[in-house]
This record gives C-alpha cells, sequence and structure tokens, in this order.
C-alpha cells in the first residue's frame, strides 16, 4: 500500500535506519514529500500547510517501533491522520423523526448536482426509504425536464410547478406533499450558477430558512481541486451545510478535495459519485480515500 509515496520516502529515510528516534531533518525531508503528495492529489495549499504541520508535531519524537521501518511507521502516521481528519467512519444521512427528512441539495451547475439528486433517492429507495424529488431550477426550463426524467427512469415521484414559479414556494410545497403523502424523504434540486452568484446564495438561504432541513448536500465536483476549498467556504458561511457529495470520482483525480471539504467546513463527505449513471454513487469511507489520496 502507498508504495508511492513509500518510493518517495525511501531516500529521506536512508539516514535513520539504526536509529531509535525519528529525527528532525528526517521528518523534514520525509514531510516535503508527503506535501508534494498531497498537492498532486488536489488537496488545497492551505489545508496541505495545516495538515503538513500537525504530522509534524506528531512525527517528531515517535519512537521507533522496534521491528518496523520508520519509513513505514511514518506512512502509517501520515495515513492514520488522513482517515481521523475525514472523520474515520462513513456519517449515514440523517433520518427524520417524523417524517419526512427534508434534503436540500446545494452547489455550482455543471458538478452533478441534479444527478446526484436521482442517485440518492435511487439510493434510499433501495434502504426501503420513499423520496419525493423536487425541481426548484427554474431558470433553465432543461433542468426541470432534467429532473423529470431522471424520476421516470428510477420510478420516483418528482414534484414541479413549471418554471414561473417561485423557487421557494416550490420548496415550501414540496416539503408539504410529502408530508401529506407519508413519504420518507424529500431531496429539493436547486439551481446552480457556474460561479459563486450572490442571488443564488440568498435564494438558497431563503428556501434554507423557509423548509429547514435536515440535511444541506454541497454537490463537488471532484474535477475543481484546489478551488473546492473556496467554493466550501463560501457555500459554508453563507448557507451552512450538513455534509458533501463528491462526484465525478471515477474521473483521474486522486480526490483531494475530500480533505479540504472536510478540513474547512468540518462537516463530512457523505457519498461519492463514481459515473454518470444513476446507480453511480458509494457511502464515503475514510480510509478509502485516504489510500487513494496517498496514491
Ligand atoms: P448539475 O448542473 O450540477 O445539476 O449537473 P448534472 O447533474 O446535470 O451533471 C453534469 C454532468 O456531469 C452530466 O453530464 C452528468 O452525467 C455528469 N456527472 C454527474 N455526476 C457524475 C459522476 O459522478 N461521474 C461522471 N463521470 N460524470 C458525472
Amino acid at each position: 500500500m502507498f508504495d508511492a509515496l513509500a518510493e518517495r520516502l525511501e531516500s529521506a529515510w536512508k539516514t535513520l535506519r539504526g536509529q531509535d528516534k525519528i529525527s528532525e531533518s528526517n521528518v523534514q525531508e520525509a514531510l516535503r514529500e508527503v506535501r508534494r503528495a498531497l498537492l498532486e492529489a488536489d488537496v488545497n495549499l492551505q489545508v496541505v500547510k495545516d495538515f503538513v504541520a500537525e504530522v509534524q508535531t506528531k512525527a517528531l519524537g515517535e519512537e521507533v517501533v522496534a521491528g518496523v521501518r520508520p519509513d513505514q511507521q511514518f506512512i502509517k502516521l501520515v495515513y492514520d491522520e488522513l482517515v481521523s481528519v475525514m472523520g474515520e467512519t462513513n456519517i449515514p444521512l440523517a433520518e427524520a423523526s417524523p417524517a419526512p427528512t427534508v434534503i436540500l441539495m446545494a452547489g455550482l451547475q455543471g458538478t452533478g448536482k441534479t444527478t446526484a439528486t436521482a442517485k440518492l433517492a435511487l439510493h434510499l429507495r433501495k434502504e426501503n426509504r420513499s423520496t419525493l424529488l423536487v425541481a426548484t431550477d427554474v431558470y433553465r426550463p432543461a433542468a426541470i425536464d432534467q429532473l423529470v426524467t431522471l424520476g421516470k427512469q428510477i420510478e420516483v415521484p418528482v414534484f414541479e410547478l413549471g418554471k414561473d414559479a417561485d423557487p421557494v414556494e416550490i420548496a415550501r410545497q414540496g416539503v408539504e406533499r410529502a408530508r401529506a403523502e407519508g413519504i420518507n424523504t424529500v431531496i429539493i434540486d436547486t439551481a446552480g450558477r457556474l460561479q459563486i452568484d450572490q442571488n443564488m446564495m440568498s435564494e438558497l438561504a431563503r428556501i434554507k430558512e423557509t423548509i429547514q432541513p435536515h440535511e444541506t448536500l454541497l454537490v463537488v465536483d471532484a474535477m475543481t481541486g484546489q478551488e473546492a476549498a473556496s467554493l466550501t467556504r463560501t457555500f459554508h458561511d453563507q448557507i451552512g451545510i450538513t455534509g458533501a457529495i463528491l462526484t465525478k470520482m471515477d474521473g483521474d483525480t486522486r480526490g483531494g478535495a475530500a480533505l479540504s471539504v472536510r478540513r474547512i467546513s468540518g462537516q463530512p463527505i457523505k457519498f461519492i459519485g463514481v459515473g454518470e449513471k444513476v446507480d453511480a454513487l458509494q457511502p464515503f469511507y475514510p480510509d478509502r480515500m485516504a489510500s487513494r489520496i496517498l496514491g
């Protein structure tokens, strides 16, 4: 495991063999390699700096365990710290009692938000949780059609009021409908923009204020790398998120955005999207992601 990092660390540790404490210069050299590996995995620069500083504190003064190669011991420390920062275990979706659980989806256009909305519904159906999808993106008529089409495909009802209705009102009525029909979970798809846009933010804030969701999930495109950090900060500061879905993890990204999102919001990644199909959604596991990030 972590062959790439192990190889990089090889020279950093050559001088260490036979010593019983990990020395400062070994650690500095090894940390430079960790830093490089994390940046290559697209972790945000500031997040990398903070992470490396924490690992440094822990690594210095660690006793070398007899029979364990110091480079392996160091890699284990980095790995454990990554898993810890990303939350140790999978955190499942909230389930409200009484129903319905209300989930608000947020994110930029093109990240996979509408697809993730349908993927979540299918996931919940497999857990015998009924869902209602709500289409509030009235700015792009194609967005409503897209959700309706996906709903048909997975046999989940979609609530919409056309493109002339107020998104806040659509969301409110959607939740009412779910409550009236005894539906377990209602998922509100919202409008995205190509970039952060104040109108989009204030509309999201109004929807959130009105429907008081149990989950506000930020959909983040894993391919955006470094930018995932500022995106998360803006959404979390202005709307307040309870978790994230990292999409397009089937691409060649190492997934460093996961670390950035978690560090900046303090909220867990709950799922990853691994393809365009509606069943391409997996629960997020910090240990698997740590392995992928370290390469
Ligand atoms: P939205 O504008 O955020 O609602 O984005 P869409 O749900 O319309 O998705 C934008 C594009 O990304 C579509 O072509 C999707 O098929 C694609 N997409 C969404 N999620 C994934 C994913 O996990 N992997 C891949 N490869 N493509 C995805």
